[in-house]
C-alpha cells in the first residue's frame, strides 16, 4: 500500500467544537461536503485541514494544546484565525466580494484592498499548515472560494504535490469576472492545481474563457497549458447522500413511527379530498435564493388563481445566515415585510397563505417537511448547485411530488424532469405552480422516478471518488510531459 495520503482543505473543519469552562466538546458536523468526504477522510492516513470555528483569541493558551489534540484525534488539523482575519478574510473578502461577484450581484460587491490583503494573508496561513503536513507525492484537495490562492501557494513550495481544486459556487461569465481588480491573481492562484472542478459545464466554460482572455493562455478543449504544466478542467455535479434521505423518509412514512408536533400541524392542513396542498421552500436566508421574488410571485399566483385561496399554503423555511452582513439584514427585513403583507392581504380565520420559519430545523423536521410537500418550490436567482432540490426528490418514497426548480440553479442541468422556470418571470412561476398543483399522479411518478434513479447513481460519495480518480489521472499526464 502506498504511504501517500490525501489531504482535504476547506475553510471550516467538519467538526463542531465547543469549549465551556475547561471542557472541550468535539462532534462531527453533518454537512453535504463532510458526508461526501467521509470515506476519503477515513481512508488510511487521510487528513482534513481547516479553521475550527473558534477565533484564536477565544481559546485560552493553556487549553490550545488540548483543543489541538482533540482535533488531531478526529484526523484533522486546524488553521488558527484571529477575529480580525474572520472579519476581513471571511466576512469581508469571501462574503462581501467573492460571493456576490460570483453570483452576479455586482451592486453588492465591495472591492476593498485591505480585505484583499487579509485574504492573501489567510490563504498563506492555510498554506503554512498544509505544508507542515504534506509530503512529496501526497494529494491535496482544496475546496471553495475562500481558498482560491492556495493551490498556487502550495505548488510553488512543493511541485510534487498533486493538487485538486473544486469551486462550490458558480464561476461567472467573463463580462462579470473582468470587473474584478484581482482577476489575474485569483486565476493564477487556481492554476496551481492539476485539476480544477466545477459543478456544471457552464461554469467550466466561463472559467476557461477568462483564462484565455485575461491570462492569454492556450486552452485546448479542457486543458490549459501553463509554463511547463498541463492543467485539466472538468465538471463534477455534486450529489447528496441519497440513501440517508431516502431511508429517513421510509422510516418517517412507516405507520409505527410516532409523529412529531410539526408533522401533526402539517397533516392538519393537508386534505386531498378538499384539494388542500402544501408547497415548500427551504433555503438559507441569502439574496441569491430569490426569497422576496418568490413571495411576490406567490402573491401574483393567488391573485390570478383565486380558486387556490384557502387551499394552498406555502411553508417557507429560511435558515439564518451571515446575519451581521448589511445586505442580509436588509433581506431579512424585506422578507418579514413581504410575508406580513401577503398574509395580511389573503388570510382568513382558518388559513394563512405563508407559514414562515426563520430558523434552522433538526434533520427529522426537515424530513417531515420534505415528505409532506406536494410541491417543492426552489427558485434561486443564482445558485452554484442547490442540494435542497435533490434532497426533496430523494425523500419522495411514494414516487409522488413535483419539483419546480429555477433554471439558474446548477442542479437544473441534471434535473430536466423538474418543471424548470425563470424565477424572474411571475407568469412562468405562476403557470408552473398551477401545473405542479394539477399534475396527474402518473406524470409526477414518472418524472420523480427518473430523477431518483439519476440521484441514487451519482451520489455524493460517487462525486468525491470521480473527482479523485480524475485527479489521480493527472499524474499520468505529468509523466507524459516529463
Ligand atoms: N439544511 C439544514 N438545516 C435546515 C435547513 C436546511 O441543515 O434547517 C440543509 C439542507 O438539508 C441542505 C443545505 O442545508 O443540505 C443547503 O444546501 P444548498 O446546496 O441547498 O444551499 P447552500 O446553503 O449550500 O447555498
Amino acid at each position: 500500500m502506498s504511504s501517500n495520503k490525501t489531504i482535504i482543505v476547506s475553510n471550516r473543519l467538519p467538526l463542531q467544537i465547543s469549549i465551556k469552562d475547561n471542557s472541550i466538546e468535539v462532534s462531527p458536523s453533518v454537512g453535504g461536503l463532510a458526508t461526501g468526504m467521509k470515506s476519503v477522510h477515513k481512508d488510511g492516513n487521510g487528513l482534513w485541514i481547516g479553521w475550527s470555528g473558534i477565533p484564536e483569541e477565544d481559546i485560552n493558551p493553556s487549553l490550545l494544546k488540548k483543543v489541538k489534540g482533540r482535533i488531531e484525534e478526529a484526523k484533522c488539523a486546524s488553521v488558527e484565525l484571529t477575529k480580525q482575519d474572520i472579519e476581513d478574510y471571511y466576512l469581508g473578502f469571501s462574503n462581501r466580494t467573492l460571493w456576490p461577484l460570483f453570483h452576479y450581484f455586482m451592486e453588492y460587491t465591495e472591492f476593498e484592498t485591505k480585505e484583499w490583503e487579509a485574504y492573501k494573508a489567510v490563504n498563506e496561513k492555510f498554506a503554512k499548515v498544509v505544508l507542515e503536513h504534506a509530503n512529496d507525492g501526497d494529494t491535496v484537495w482544496v475546496h471553495d472560494y475562500q481558498l482560491l490562492l492556495l493551490p498556487e501557494l502550495l505548488k510553488n513550495k512543493k511541485p510534487n504535490l498533486t493538487i485538486g481544486f473544486f469551486l462550490h459556487i458558480p464561476f461567472p461569465s467573463y463580462e462579470i469576472f473582468r470587473t474584478f481588480p484581482w482577476r489575474s491573481e485569483v486565476l493564477t492562484g487556481m492554476l496551481g492545481a492539476d485539476l480544477i472542478g466545477f459543478h456544471t459545464y457552464d461554469y467550466e466554460r466561463h472559467f476557461l474563457s477568462s483564462i484565455k482572455r485575461i491570462l492569454r493562455l492556450d486552452v485546448n478543449f479542457n486543458e490549459i497549458s501553463y509554463h511547463d504544466r498541463l492543467i485539466k478542467v472538468d465538471s463534477f455535479p455534486m450529489g447528496i447522500d441519497y440513501d440517508k434521505f431516502h431511508n429517513a423518509a421510509l422510516e418517517h412514512n412507516n405507520s409505527e413511527t410516532e409523529k412529531s408536533d410539526l408533522q401533526k400541524r402539517l397533516d392538519d392542513h393537508k386534505d386531498p379530498k378538499e384539494n388542500k396542498k402544501l408547497v415548500l421552500s427551504i433555503d438559507r436566508m441569502d439574496y441569491t435564493k430569490g426569497i422576496p421574488n418568490r413571495i411576490k410571485a406567490f402573491e401574483y399566483f393567488l391573485d390570478n388563481n383565486p380558486q387556490y385561496q384557502e387551499k394552498v399554503r406555502l411553508v417557507m423555511l429560511a435558515v439564518p445566515s451571515r446575519s451581521n452582513v448589511p445586505q442580509y439584514i436588509k433581506l431579512k427585513r424585506e422578507t418579514d415585510e413581504l410575508v406580513g403583507r401577503v398574509n395580511g392581504k389573503f388570510a382568513t380565520v382558518s388559513w394563512t397563505p405563508i407559514w414562515y420559519f426563520y430558523r434552522s430545523l433538526p434533520f427529522d423536521n426537515l424530513i417531515d417537511l420534505y415528505t409532506s410537500a406536494d410541491v417543492a418550490l426552489i427558485t434561486p436567482v443564482r445558485d452554484g448547485m442547490n442540494l435542497v432540490a435533490k434532497e426533496y426528490v430523494a425523500t419522495r418514497t411514494n414516487g409522488d411530488g413535483v419539483l419546480i426548480l429555477s433554471e439558474m440553479a446548477g442542479a437544473a442541468k441534471e434535473m430536466n424532469e423538474a418543471i424548470l422556470i425563470n424565477p424572474n418571470s411571475f407568469d412562468d412561476f405562476s403557470n408552473a405552480l398551477k401545473k405542479g398543483l394539477e399534475m396527474p399522479l402518473e406524470e409526477q411518478q414518472s418524472r420523480i422516478k427518473i430523477l431518483q434513479k439519476r440521484l441514487r447513481r451519482y451520489d455524493v460519495e460517487k462525486w468525491a471518488h470521480e473527482f479523485l480518480s480524475a485527479l489521480e489521472a493527472t499524474k499520468e499526464l505529468k509523466e507524459v510531459i516529463v
